[in-house]
């Protein structure tokens, strides 16, 4: 087995979702030396891009907020233990702007309102309830909300985007909206029509006058053109203002069914963009194990097959998820967590993991289950205080939050990763900015 030892450096963050993402921008933002590992090749590339602060609470009332920053609100004030409380209104806000604008300048713009949920169609006929979306879908926001004359477009072959079944589905909402297939104007080898072979084509200046000769004729008395989220890797920006310009009509995005491209552009754009400001992006790396000295983490031992790498950091921002990123368990008896063996807060018996209609507009109790933290963001060992006095935890993995059900999950990983890299420079001894 080969085994090499790393230099000394500030941070080790584990995952790469957006929990691990953002907290490998805000490390980098503050000049910190920052590895980061995960044990995929990286999860972003799974998500919409959506950024999702919170739509519905509490749970068993269903209630809806259009004003995300009064839901927050009545969460902090109803539900103290959840990981926003800890944070406050304020620095969730500081969060959110502070990602945002990280993410504009790394190539990837997000729109929306001060104090307003936006409302997005999606491929489902559905409207989807978001803080921020990926500019590319922000005219899809506001014809909507406009009810703008608008046509919505497919490809001959695509799986997943039904353009003709979404203008149906949305005819109450949106009845100005139609919809047209065309074939796919060009050529491409075999037969997949998948997300990102078309966006993959579209890169192509020629495919996209394609676009705009096959759309001309049908556009007229529309203001706004809905194409599935095909429109490019790197050029987006450039292609929907080529579309625009030919057709003169506003174009937007609608989010397409995951693996989606947005989440694989979102992706692309941060890992280049936190590499030039030198971050260590380390993907299929796996956090095996932790050694730990006198109630610290020394060493974060990760490795692949028989090559061992140890990172001597001085914090570690663990983000490892819930079930499907890896950083719990559901056992046959209990959930448990991957990498330190931390209790995990969880309903006391497998009988109650679950509510009997899987529905469940309340969620499972299962899915409240993590990792329980100090007001420091520190796991809490068994004797409830911070288990280690270098380790901190962002994102899902947090117990007493159902980010699914409440429609938070973004939000919740962007904010609880600042307070989490604050909480270092805090026990460090520097003070936030
Ligand atoms: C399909 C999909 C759709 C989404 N849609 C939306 C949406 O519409 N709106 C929105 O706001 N958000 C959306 N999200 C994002 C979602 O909010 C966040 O992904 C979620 O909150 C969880 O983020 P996380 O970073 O905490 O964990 P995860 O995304 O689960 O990431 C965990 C990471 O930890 C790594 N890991 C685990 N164990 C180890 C180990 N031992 N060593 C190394 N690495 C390890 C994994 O490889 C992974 O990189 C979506 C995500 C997905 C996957």
């Amino acid at each position: 087995m080969t085994n090499r030892v790393e230099k000394k450096l500030d941070l080790v963050v584990i995952g790469s979702g957006l929990a691990g993402t953002a907290a490998t921008c805000f490390a980098t933002a503050r000049g910190l030396s920052v590895v980061q590992v995960s044990a995929t090749s990286g999860e972003l590339a799974f998500a919409s891009g959506l950024l999702d602060l919170l739509e519905v609470y509490p749970l068993d009332e269903k209630k809806h907020w259009d004003n995300p920053w009064e839901g927050l609100e009545a969460l902090i004030a109803g539900s103290p233990r959840h990981p926003f409380a800890k944070i406050g209104i304020e620095r969730i806000r500081k969060a959110i702007e502070k990602f945002t604008r990280f993410a504009a300048e790394a190539g990837f713009p997000y729109r929306g309102y001060a104090d307003r949920n936006v409302r997005i169609p999606t491929a489902a006929g559905t409207v989807k309830p978001t803080f921020r979306v990926p500019e590319s879908m922000w005219w899809g926001a506001l014809a909507l909300d406009r009810r703008l004359p608008a046509l919505v477009i497919d490809f001959e072959g695509m799986k997943d985007f039904n353009a003709k079944l979404m203008a149906e589905m949305l005819r109450r909402q949106w009845p100005l909206l139609r919809a047209k297939r065309f074939p796919f104007p060009s050529k491409l080898t075999g037969d997949d029509r998948s997300v990102p072979v078309l966006a993959d084509a579209m890169e192509t200046a020629a495919t996209v006058r394609g676009i705009a000769d096959l759309v001309a004729p049908h556009i007229e008395g529309c203001q706004a053109l809905g194409v599935p989220a095909i429109l490019g890797i790197r050029s987006t920006a450039a292609i929907i203002a080529a579309l625009e310009e030919r057709l003169g009509v506003h174009v937007f995005e609608i989010p397409t069914m995951p693996p989606a491209i947005t989440g694989f552009r979102m992706r692309e754009a941060f890992e280049k963009s936190l590499t030039e400001l030198g971050a260590e992006i380390l993907r299929g790396r796996l956090a095996l194990s932790a050694r730990i000295d006198d109630g610290k983490c020394t060493g974060i031992v990760t490795g692949r097959n028989e090559w061992r790498e140890t990172f001597e950091p001085e914090g570690v921002i663990l983000a490892t998820g819930r079930f499907l990123g890896g950083g719990l368990t559901a056992g046959r008896t209990e959930i448990r967590e991957n990498l330190f063996g931390l209790p995990v807060a969880q309903p006391k018996d497998r009988e109650s993991w679950h509510r009997e209609n899987f529905l469940d507009e309340r969620g499972h109790p299962a899915n409240e289950a993590g990792i329980e933290i100090d007001s420091d963001f520190r796991p809490l060992g068994p004797d409830g205080r911070a288990a280690f006095e270098n380790v901190f935890a962002a994102g899902s993995i947090l117990a007493h939050q159902n980010w699914v059900r409440t429609k938070s999950g973004g939000g919740l990983a962007v904010a609880t990763a600042y307070a989490a890299v604050e909480a270092f420079l805090k026990a460090r001894g520097e003070s936030g900015r």
